[in-house]
């Protein structure tokens, strides 16, 4: 790992080449005259399952040099069960295996942020950079940009399982939305992508790789996991990193500042191992303390999920297209010819609905998935079938990151404290009952089999309450962890520096103070977009509102 000479110095240092990480090293060497280290625990990620959309199901369900794979503590309000986390891992972070869906959440999300006191939060202070950092294909519009790095398509239609979801949430009383970003998030509809030309566009895909090697002020070291950030005088000065248990350690130092972009998990643990955190709970581990910053770790948020599956009456879905041998043939397709069942996420179609008429926005998102899909995937289907993943948007459980050792190559403890509060439990057992009402629905009467999870006999709140213990899952969002805040308890500012640390910013997914409605992945590229500006000094791009439907917004 000779990439550098230990000592180094350069302006930035950022750890994580993440969605958020690969944003800034993109930006901030824009700058010829700044020079930027990328530290990145895992490889390049230029393997073809990385690439090829299709490859999704099998990163997700496989921990390794791409997925972190943690787990969580044993869940006190889910009957003990450890609930697996995957994570990503090296260029692109969680970008590189993530489901490729591309929502920003909803418009209220960011105006409930401004109205916290986080002046420049609100929806017109963050749509300009969403635009920014948007490409889409369909060209720009009041809501989308174009010419930006990230590429978003339609996508195909895929399989008829897609429109008839569609066209049987309509049957259920739900408003058509063609674009959940656009005016009116509410409603049943197809998702927009991250795809390009067949290909996933990461954040590295998207702002990494056209400039890695190109930048000469641009140094990415890959395999550098980074175990301390080292503090002088309350000043972040640089970060520690090894390429793995029992390695050499080496030090890299910031003339400017160090920006921790390692995700909602890794980064309040970095944070904690070099002395940042709760007082108490660093003594009682043996880190000398360097600030005492209670919320490090704390508020954490995530989207519980639960998978209802169906059987599926016809051979459409992907368990007979990839049976026996056709699954290495569309491997081998794609590579050739690009085409093919490999070209895409066969993840189409969803929702965004309300469990309650009084609520002033959805608080449950569908993603609808053409097999039957358990447990990540790492349950093999044995049948054709259909899963509706639905997930509570915004919960009121609140959980913890903590340090599980001293170790930086021990993964964090992690307590999400799923269903802790009442409201979502019920939530989501109100969830499931509204995905078996639109299932129910005469358009999807031809590729309806029979319920095969939770299955007909569980019907009772009781019933159904006991099966989300027992079943639910993450749909992988974590946020809120070094949440941002206008307070002084808040680990950071709306700069995103780290109170009571100088030089230290933490910029990812973390950083949101609330769960936004919707998938994080263009979120937090919009929250690295905006801290560019902020670090380069330039003028923040001046607020723009678009179209959003009236009862969606909040007076400020
Ligand atoms: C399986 C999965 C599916 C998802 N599906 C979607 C989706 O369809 N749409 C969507 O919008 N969002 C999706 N998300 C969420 C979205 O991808 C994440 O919210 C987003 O990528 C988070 O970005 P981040 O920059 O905060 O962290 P990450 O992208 O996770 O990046 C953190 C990076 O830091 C590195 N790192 C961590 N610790 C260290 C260390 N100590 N030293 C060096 N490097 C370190 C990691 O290896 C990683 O590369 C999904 C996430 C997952 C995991």
């Amino acid at each position: 790992m000779a990439e550098i000479e230990s000592g180094d110095r350069f302006d930035y240092i950022i750890v994580g080449a993440g969605s958020a990480g690969c944003v800034l090293a993109n930006r901030l060497t824009e700058d010829p005259n700044v020079t930027v280290a990328l530290l990145e625990a895992g490889g390049k990620n230029d393997g073809l399952l990385v690439k090829m959309p299709a490859g999704v199901g099998n990163l997700i369900s496989t921990k390794g040099a791409t997925n972190w794979g943690f787990e969580t503590t044993p869940q006190a309000f889910m009957d003990g069960r450890r609930l697996y986390q995957p994570r990503g891992r090296g260029w692109g972070g969680s970008s590189a295996i993530n489901g490729m869906i591309y929502i920003r959440g909803h418009a209220r999300d960011y105006d409930n942020w401004r109205q916290m006191g986080l002046t420049g939060w609100g929806y017109a202070d963050v749509l300009p950079y969403f635009k920014r950092s948007q490409h889409h294909e369909d060209g720009a519009d009041a809501w989308n940009g174009a010419g930006g790095p990230l590429w978003v398509s339609r996508g195909p239609p895929g399989d008829p399982i897609y429109k008839a979801f569609i066209h049987a949430g309509k049957q259920a009383g739900y408003p058509v939305t063609r674009d959940f970003n656009g005016h009116q998030q509410e409603g049943v509809g197809p998702y927009h992508l991250t795809i390009r030309d067949g290909e996933r566009w990461s954040a590295a895909a998207a702002y990494l790789k056209p400039i890695a090697g190109v930048r000469p002020n641009l140094k990415i070291i890959s395999n550098a996991h980074a175990g301390r950030i080292i503090i002088e005088r309350k000043t972040a000065v640089g970060v520690e990193f090894a390429a793995g248990p029992g390695k050499p350690v080496q030090n890299v130092y910031a003339k400017r500042e160090v920006l921790v972009c390692g995700g909602a998990f890794q980064s309040p643990h970095l944070l904690l191992l070099s002395g940042i955190g709760p007082a108490d709970e660093l003594k009682k581990m043996g880190v000398p303390v360097e600030h005492d910053a209670p919320e490090v770790g704390r508020n954490l948020q995530d989207h519980l999920d639960a998978s209802v599956i169906y059987e599926m009456t016809k051979p459409i879905s992907m368990y007979s297209k990839t049976k026996g041998l056709k699954q290495p043939m569309i491997g081998l397709q794609y590579l050739f010819t690009k085409q093919g069942h490999g070209r895409t996420n066969h993840l189409h179609a969803g929702a965004f609905l309300k469990t309650r008429g009084e609520l002033d926005r959805p608080d449950i998102q569908i993603h609808l998935v053409n097999a039957l899909m358990q447990d990540h995937a790492r349950v093999k289907a044995d049948r054709d079938g259909f899963t509706l993943h639905v997930c509570q948007l915004r919960p009121d459980s609140r959980g913890t990151v903590t340090l599980a050792s001293r170790n930086p190559f021990d993964a964090p403890s992690i307590d999400p404290r799923y269903l802790a509060e009442e409201n979502d439990r019920r939530t989501m057992r109100d969830s499931v009952r509204i995905v078996r009402d639109i299932v129910g629905q005469d358009a999807l009467k031809r590729y309806r089999g029979a319920e095969f999870k939770p299955g007909e006999h569980i019907r009772t709140d009781s019933e159904i309450d006991a099966w989300i213990r027992q079943n639910a899952e993450t749909i992988y969002h974590p946020v809120g962890t070094c949440r941002m805040g206008a307070d002084d308890n808040a680990p950071v500012d709306e700069e995103l520096r780290v109170r009571g640390i100088d030089s230290l910013r933490v910029i990812d997914a973390s950083v949101m103070p609330t769960l936004i409605g919707g998938n994080t992945n263009a979120p937090t590229i919009m929250i690295a977009e905006k801290l560019s500006d902020m670090l380069r000094g330039k003028p923040l791009l001046p607020p723009q509102d678009a179209p959003i439907l009236e009862d969606q917004r909040i007076a400020v």
